[in-house]
């Protein structure tokens, strides 16, 4: 495995994350012990960097996740996030960071985490999350519970003009660099390695877009970039390799991500995508695929307060 610095922290964290999402069956019911066995083959296998939120699953990922890390907790670098608690739950108030967070550590069944990010921030007053989050979440750290603070969210614009007004120590976008769209490498790169921010990369499947069971029904993305995904799938299938391995090792392959974070709960998935780790893209078969995607390539989708897009 190999890990990298996240932006100017002391956090040094695999180039492939392990997204948590899924143990809260946020993509379709999974199997709880199947769950923790992924946990421990993905700790066993040298993925350090672990993601969740009390969101995802209203607090599921986070309870199973905690599970599956007891007496493993020292050997991960934990991110969990705040602001976020429902579909249309939020509140970036300092008070609720302060107190959601308490429960947070509490289902994690740790007394810190490693990252604490504010949640989807796009969704938020950017003055409140200036103002009372992200000062909340470094109050957080100065009392030791939160190493380091970030955020994270879909809206490249909204993301660099938080941490343009306030300094976190990292950036998570989704869905802005993978197969289907880079515009994260263009805008945001750039922009971290000005302020010395730590890049991470989530989605690399482009929410389940690029898997062989596609999409699930609340993707956000319109039926073209779905029909383009399965394209892709179709492509690497007749070439005879797995077209989610192909999707995760381009991403891999971008050096100014720390780290890629996929969403994982099973054994196997942890198996195929170390061996995406492990096994180059072939050029030609990333020019077939740029074809099929170029009349979709960079698309993106509302998502947050108006004001917020872009
Ligand atoms: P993803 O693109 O990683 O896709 C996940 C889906 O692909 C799941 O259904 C999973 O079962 C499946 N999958 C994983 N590996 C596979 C493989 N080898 N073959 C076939 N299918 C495979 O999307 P994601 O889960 O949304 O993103 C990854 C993680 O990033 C999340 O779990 C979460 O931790 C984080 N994330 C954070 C935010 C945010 O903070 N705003 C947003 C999106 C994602």
């Amino acid at each position: 495995m190999e890990y990298r610095q996240l932006g100017e922290t002391t956090l040094r964290i695999s180039v492939l994350g392990f997204g948590a999402s899924p143990l809260g069956n946020v993509f379709r019911e999974t199997d709880p012990g199947e769950g923790v066995a992924a946990v421990h083959m993905a700790v066993d296998q040298g993925i350090n960097y672990f993601d969740v939120s009390p969101y995802y699953g209203l607090t599921l990922a986070e309870s199973r996740l905690g599970e599956a890390l007891e007496g493993r907790r020292d050997q991960v670098v934990l991110a969990t996030k705040c602001g976020r608690y429902g579909g249309s739950e939020f509140d970036f108030s300092a008070e609720k960071i302060a107190t959601g967070f308490e429960e947070s550590l509490s289902r994690l069944r740790t007394d810190y985490v490693d990252l604490l990010q504010a949640h989807d921030v796009e969704f938020g007053d950017v003055r409140q999350v200036v103002e009372e989050a992200v000062p909340a979440m470094r109050r957080l750290q100065e009392q030791g519970k939160a190493r380091y603070i970030g955020i994270t969210g879909y809206s490249l614009k909204n993301l660099m003009e938080i941490a343009s007004q306030v300094k976190v120590d990292s950036i998570l976008s989704y869905c802005r660099y993978n197969l289907l769209i880079t515009d994260m490498e263009k805008a945001m790169v750039p922009f971290a390695k000005q302020h010395g921010i730590g890049l991470i990369n989530a989605s690399p499947l482009h929410m389940g877009i690029i898997t062989e069971r596609g999409a699930p029904e609340w993707h956000p993305a319109p039926q073209a970039i779905r029909d383009a995904g399965q394209e892709v799938v179709a492509l690497c299938k007749a070439r005879g390799v797995d077209a989610s391995e192909v999707a995760l090792r381009f991403c891999l392959d971008n050096p100014d991500v720390a780290s890629t974070l996929v969403g994982m709960s099973t054994r196997g998935h942890v198996e195929r995508n170390l061996k995406a780790l492990a096994t180059p893209n072939d050029p030609a078969l990333l020019a077939e695929i740029a074809e099929i995607v170029a009349p979709v390539k960079d698309f993106t989708w509302p998502s947050g307060l108006e004001e917020n897009w872009g």
